[in-house]
């Protein structure tokens, strides 16, 4: 076990959004200073930090030069070039380490890890030419989905195949570049497994939060989740597994279908605080972030236990359509947390910030939450 880093010390994040801003204010709540690294300016992130460094990931100078300045190296999205993450390596501790990244950042490989380790995943082929494309729907049947291998999010390189005949249009569309092809599932409801883990292998999890997308994006999270007390167990245990078998120092959300007949079927991970978790800044004792910075310090994990049920709605920048969204009125709703996060541009689509309803009740919290938003707009 390395020594811990304790308050008073640098924390370094590579990447500068919502979630680096959230890490950040948690982690200057706690008496840690923190730099971050973007090619940005006045960021999200950067805004908050002690020290906000700008340059190109490529510029390993820079980041070398970042990473001696402080104890340890955490990242706020995983799309971090592993040179990046090797040159921060050589000169601090980074964590989750650079192979969870490897891992996670590719879509290839993360099923492929899925897999060896016996976890249950989407049905899905590996495609790397238009013939890999007809044989994979071929082998899965239509719908299906066609997702590059890097770079996805919130529904980019992501393309619906309806038919076998819109196997080149799908193709072409996504640049034609490695991709998996999955299997479409018809799911009752998607959730998520927010949880940490320290480096002495301490497990923490905030249980099933459930999630609904629109457009691909996420849109609403409840929690708890709204589903069976054994499925909400399953994919805690789930989510144990996969972060043992990644050796995760950090958090990780592992993202789920629940399919019509109650199995499990694991989407996606991704190694860091994640969107559905941000109901945990004010519901649970120890937010998802506070969290992320205790196990990147070495320092005991915190309690996950819930105040009170919560649900999350986001705020994106579709809302700004008619002018600056009504502010006063969704701050009328006394139950209601408004968290907005320094983006000076709102673009469709673009997640601007996001609103926590709590309320002892899931289903009141979720009805308020989606309330308050709609309070914002004319
Ligand atoms: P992803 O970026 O892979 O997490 O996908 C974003 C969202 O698209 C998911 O949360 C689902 O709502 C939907 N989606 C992705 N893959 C599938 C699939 N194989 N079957 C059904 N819906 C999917």
């Amino acid at each position: 076990m390395t020594k811990p880093i304790l308050p008073g010390a640098a924390i370094g994040v590579l990447g500068s959004g919502q979630l680096g801003r959230m890490f950040a204010i948690a982690a200057r709540r706690m008496g840690y200073r923190v730099h971050t690294f973007s090619p940005d300016q006045d960021t999200p992130t950067g805004q908050v930090a002690d020290v906000e460094v700008t340059a190109s990931y490529d510029d390993l100078d820079a980041v070398s030069d970042f990473a001696r300045h402080v104890s340890v190296v955490t990242f706020e999205f995983e799309n971090v070039p592993a040179p990046t993450a090797e040159a921060a390596a050589r000169c601090a501790r980074v964590r989750p380490s650079g192979s969870v990244l490897h891992t996670t950042q590719q879509r290839i490989r993360e099923k492929a890890f899925l897999t060896n380790a016996g976890l249950p995943t989407t049905p899905y082929r590996e495609v790397r030419s238009q013939e890999d494309l007809d044989r994979a729907i071929a082998a899965l049947g239509c719908p299906a989905v066609l997702k590059t291998a890097e770079f996805g999010y919130d529904g980019k390189g992501q393309e619906r195949v309806g038919s076998p005949d819109r196997s080149s249009e799908a193709w072409n569309a996504i640049g034609r570049q490695e991709a998996v092809l999955e299997a479409f599932i018809d799911f009752d409801r998607e959730i998520s497994v927010v949880a940490a883990r320290g480096e002495d292998g301490q497990f923490v999890h905030y249980g099933a939060i459930e999630n609904q997308h629109s457009r691909h994006i996420l849109d609403v999270s409840v929690a708890p989740g709204r589903v069976p007390p054994k499925i909400a167990r399953e994919a805690v245990e789930l989510a144990r597994c996969v972060l043992e078998r990644l050796g995760v120092v950090g958090v990780l959300c592992v993202e789920f279908f629940v399919t019509r007949d109650g199995a499990l079927l694991i989407n996606e991970l991704a190694p860091r605080p994640h969107n559905s978790g941000h109901l945990t800044v004010d519901a649970c004792v120890t937010s998802q972030f506070e969290q992320q910075l205790r196990a990147v310090c070495g320092l005991p994990l915190g309690s996950t236990e819930m105040h009170r049920p919560a649900a999350m709605a986001n705020l994106l920048g579709d809302l700004w359509t008619s002018g600056e969204p009504d502010w006063r009125a969704a701050c009328a709703f006394p139950d209601v947390k408004l968290h907005l996060y320094g983006k000076l541009e709102p673009r469709p689509g673009r997640k601007m910030g996001h609103l926590t309803a709590l309320n002892h009740d899931p289903e009141a919290a979720y009805r308020t939450v989606l309330a308050a938003r709609r309070s914002l707009t004319p």
